[in-house]
């Protein structure tokens, strides 16, 4: 590998100058696997600069570039070694380009040939184990294009062998296709329904339940609430082939009645990879379209053994899409009031929180909401939170941001990174005269050794060199440090930003500027706020991360339903219980609350009378202001319960049993004395089943209907907190 064909170097391609500069041995080697089994090819890469010390460089202007060893990205951007290596050759760094062979270099034809006119314009050679290439010769430049073309031609030859091989065997229905749950391969390579009967029952449980309830949450949610798990054979590790039991989600489910093979049919090619829209770093990602049945490649019917009919498949199919569709013409409105939608991210599992909006009093109201565990696996939602009190946060936090007195002191902090920057490059220019001072020592003891002394004039000969070429390393990396100095504001900049920093929040309050030009300007500066509630409390963590990375910490007070959800209800209550102790009335304890800075369960300042009234009677102070359920119950026939008596009794909030009572659940009359008082019919049987029906889930009460792609159809039911609070404290009044 290091020697050198005689008409290299007779040939005058490698000159002087080429050899002032660096010869770059560019390594690479496109996967793991390859840098694994072909060890000996990365060895004969990095032997290559035996070859470079051959062709006349010292050993101290080799510059190896191995970023890229084990990337297989195909284009350039993906690859930083070979990004570095265009921008020494544009810089003028590089005299020589040396790879095992050449064309595999740059993997496209473009990047390709962008090197060799980078390389014609910058006056590089290029090298390979065949010779030296200048390309601004014509004969080498027609061989270093050619050389690309066979590269490019070889990979695309060997791809479409691989791909039409595929497809005959698909077409003759002999290419396996992955399996799915409820079905075994045979050694033969036969396909048969999985032998285990359980398997079997839990498919055709789905199908069944498809069939009857209609969505694919519903069948979710009977999965969930039954305990049933989906049994699949591992496809691979120690428990290869054996039955693991798995909890359902909503995309299995989805994938499940979509796959044609429960139907018996043998299908290739359903989905097609768009490649425009690839993952960057992931050559074989891009979004996967599904094609239309008619599109598919390969459609076999009764090939395979199924689970249900043809004409039960396409029902269906036709049954997801109208679901589908259903759901998307019934978006949320985006000129809806919430501010962050699509930015507010759940701090507990991670997923973005959804927008959900409910007509009240006030007024279109939005909530943030993490669903995706709901929706994906039927579990309890993590967290929900009104939408106005973190809006305001988040807007405040942009509007004093962008106010003109904090974008002066950003212009202050970019003009102290400006300072600092020339202290750095004050000292890297001190490096640089310490070495050429270096350099000119070196030279003059050299011109003053004796040259009869020809031991010592070597070695002064030797230092000399060396210093000369560190000097130049130090001068190529004080260019690269100056070619990464960050892009400066100009005055005339400065000044345009400084305008507009006045007149933003003008602006933002300006009756023509649209609740979408708002979410735009928030989305411009921010790039998520990251909530946490503290349990079913008050408390609520927020982090606003920034366009640009930099977060900014609060910890904000939300609304919540109920006052007993408050982080400081046994607090409060206590000082009810102490001023109510002291004789004082409603009134007077709401001032006294107010001025001692008990928020009310809505974060209000001030509580009204009557909550305090209600709250006094619900901590059964001044018995003799109301009456009592407990020393009540006995006016009462057995199996007859005052309503808030039997809510107690259950453990369940008494406007929820209200609410019960006015969808006829239960059974119960108004008080013929205080008719604003209810009389439940309930006896022992009767509680326990009330019981049970209050400990299901939450949410199976309201009989939501959702769709298939998890968006709730009609939201406005989901705030059943809400309601209780409501109730519970409207009663009072
Ligand atoms: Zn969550």
């Amino acid at each position: 590998m290091s020697t050198v064909l005689p008409y290299e170097r007779g040939d005058g391609k490698i000159q002087g100058w080429h050899r002032d500069r660096l010869a770059v041995i560019y390594v690479r080697q496109s996967s793991r696997q390859q840098v694994l089994d072909h060890g000996e090819s990365t060895r004969l890469q990095y032997g290559l600069t035996g070859r470079a010390a051959a062709l006349g460089w010292p050993a101290s202007r080799v510059m190896v570039i191995d970023e890229d060893l084990g990337r297989s990205a195909a284009n350039a951007a993906e690859r930083p070694g070979f990004a570095r290596l265009v921008a020494e050759i544009t810089m003028g760094h590089v005299g020589l380009v040396l790879g095992l062979e050449m064309s595999r270099l740059a993997r496209a034809g473009r990047d390709w040939h962008q090197l060799i006119e980078l390389c014609s314009l910058a006056g590089a050679l290029l090298a390979d184990a065949d010779g030296v290439y200048d390309p601004n010769w014509y004969n080498d430049r027609l061989l270093l294009g050619l050389k690309g073309t066979m590269t490019e031609l070889e990979l695309h030859l060997i791809r479409q062998r691989m791909a039409s091989g595929r497809l005959a065997k698909a077409g003759r229905g002999e290419l396996a296709v992955p399996l799915p749950a409820g079905y075994v391969r045979r050694p033969s390579g036969e396909v048969a329904l999985d032998p285990d009967e359980q398997v079997q029952a839990v498919i055709r449980l789905v199908f069944g339940l498809f069939e009857q309830l209609g969505t694919v949450h519903a069948v979710l949610r009977f999965l969930v609430e039954h305990q049933v798990r989906i049994g699949m054979r591992e496809r691979s590790g120690p428990g290869k082939g054996e039955v693991a039991w798995r909890a359902p989600h909503q995309q299995g489910l989805v994938n499940m009645l979509r796959n044609p093979v429960y139907a018996g049919i043998y299908a290739y090619g359903r989905s097609r990879t768009d490649r425009s829209r690839r993952l960057p770093g992931h050559e074989h990602s891009g979004r996967v379209r599904r094609l239309d049945a008619g599109q598919w490649l390969v459609r076999i019917e009764g090939a395979l053994p199924a689970y249900i009919s043809v004409e039960q498949y396409e029902r269906n199919q036709a049954r997801l899409a109208a679901n589908r569709a259903r759901a998307e013409s019934l978006g949320a409105p985006r000129e809806g009031p919430a501010l962050l939608g699509g930015l507010v991210a759940c701090g507990i599992c991670g997923h973005r929180m959804q927008v959900s909006y409910e007509t009240s009093r006030q007024g279109l109201t939005g909530r943030y909401c993490c669903q995706r565990r709901h929706h994906t696996y039927g579990e309890p939602r993590c967290q929900q939170m009104a939408a106005r009190f973190l809006d305001d946060h988040v807007v405040a936090q942009v509007l004093s941001a962008l106010a003109p007195a904090a974008l002066e002191l950003s212009v202050t902090a970019t003009r102290q990174v400006e300072t600092r920057r020339a202290e750095v490059d004050r000292i890297w220019r001190q490096r640089l005269e310490r070495a050429d001072f270096a350099c000119d020592r070196a030279r003059r003891q050299y011109q003053l050794a004796e040259p009869e002394n020809r031991l010592v004039a070597r070695q002064l000969e030797r230092e000399w060199e060396a210093a000369l070429a560190e000097r130049a390393n130090l001068g190529e990396d004080y260019e690269r440090y100056q070619r990464q100095r960050p892009a400066r504001l100009s005055p005339a900049e400065l000044a345009a930003i400084r305008a507009l920093a006045g007149d933003i929040p003008a602006l933002w309050a300006a009756p023509t500027t649209t609740m979408a030009d708002r979410k735009r300007l928030l989305r411009a500066v921010i790039e998520s706020v990251q909530v946490t509630a503290d349990g079913a409390t008050e408390r609520v963590q927020a982090t606003v991360t920034w366009a640009g990375g930099h977060q900014t910490h609060a910890a904000l007070l939300r609304p919540v339903a109920r006052i007993d959800q408050l982080s400081y209800y046994p607090a409060l209550t206590g000082r009810i219980r102490a001023l109510a102790g002291e004789g004082l009335g409603n009134a007077a304890i709401a001032g006294r609350l107010a001025a001692e800075g008990f928020c009310t369960p809505r974060q209000h300042e001030r509580f009204h009378d009557g909550e305090i009234q209600h709250l006094i009677r619900r901590l059964g102070l001044r018995p003799g202001l109301d009456h009592d359920h407990r020393t009540d119950q006995g006016s009462l026939a057995p199996g007859q319960w005052w309503l808030a008596a039997l809510a107690r009794e259950i453990g369940m909030p008494a406007a929820t049993l209200f609410g019960w009572l006015k969808r006829g659940w239960v059974t119960g009359r108004q008080d013929t004395r205080a008719p604003y008082r209810w009389i439940i019919t309930a006896d022992h049987a009767e509680v326990e089943r009330l019981r049970a029906l209050h400990q299901l889930p939450a949410g199976y009460h309201n009989r939501r209907r959702w769709t298939d792609d998890g968006i709730p159809i009609d939201t406005s039911k989901d705030k059943e907190p809400d309601n209780h609070g409501r109730e519970d404290l409207r009663s009072s009044h």
